[in-house]
């Protein structure tokens, strides 16, 4: 079976695909739907963002195709950026930029008010206007300077509880084990699984 990432983003479909390894399904990218003009992100919610571009993705290519949306929510910024984390600052902002700016917001907070956790939503959703939605969360705190060389986004400036690194110090199997997206995509299995049997 086929199934269309739809997503642009090289660190997440890495991701999806390390955690969806264990299925019987080949994976599409966007790049090969060729003519495809990804729509803007315009949703209100995850699992809005991440439902349409999962429905333009199997409309246009006729294939099943899963698509996540997630995001940063820092208590003390009041969940900000959350579901706006790709456009903060600005849609040409740097991951450093957007790590270093949020680091200044919190600069001085003590560790119990650092508090933040990330969202994802996931959707599947197939030719004929099939949609379910996933989600998943990790909790944790921000740190007080970036570090750690895997993963991407907030990873560098997001504290995992249980490990006491950043998300970016961790190997990346490690954070596909435990992060808002692993915990999202694991939900999907049990219908993933469904469809490739369908398909064999
Ligand atoms: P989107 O879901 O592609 O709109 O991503 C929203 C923002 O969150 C982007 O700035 C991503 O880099 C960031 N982001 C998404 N997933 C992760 C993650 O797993 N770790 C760190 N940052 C992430």
């Amino acid at each position: 079976m086929q199934v269309v990432l739809a997503t642009a983003n090289v660190g997440k479909l890495q991701e999806i695909i390390a955690i969806l390894s264990d299925l019987r399904i080949s994976f599409l990218s966007l790049a090969s739907l060729h003519g495809y003009i990804p729509s803007v992100e315009s949703g209100v919610t995850y699992a809005e963002n991440a439902a349409a571009k999962a429905k333009a993705a199997a409309e246009f290519s006729g294939y099943w195709a899963l698509a996540d949306d997630s995001g940063i929510e820092v208590d003390a910024l009041g969940g900000q950026p959350g579901v706006h984390s790709g456009r903060y600052l600005c849609v040409t902002a740097t991951d450093q930029e957007r790590n270093q700016r949020i680091l200044e917001l919190l600069d001085g907070m003590p560790l119990q008010r650092r508090g933040a956790h990330f969202q994802c939503g996931v959707a599947v959703a197939g030719p004929g206007g099939e949609l379910s939605i996933f989600h998943g969360s990790c909790y944790g705190s921000i740190a007080e300077a970036p570090y750690g060389n895997s993963g991407f986004g907030y990873d560098p400036i997001f504290i995992v509880p249980d490990f006491g690194v950043t998300m970016a110090a961790l190997p990346p199997d490690v954070k596909n084990g435990i992060s808002h997206r692993a915990r999202a995509i694991e939900k999907t299995k049990p219908l993933l699984r469904r469809l490739s049997l369908t398909a064999a």
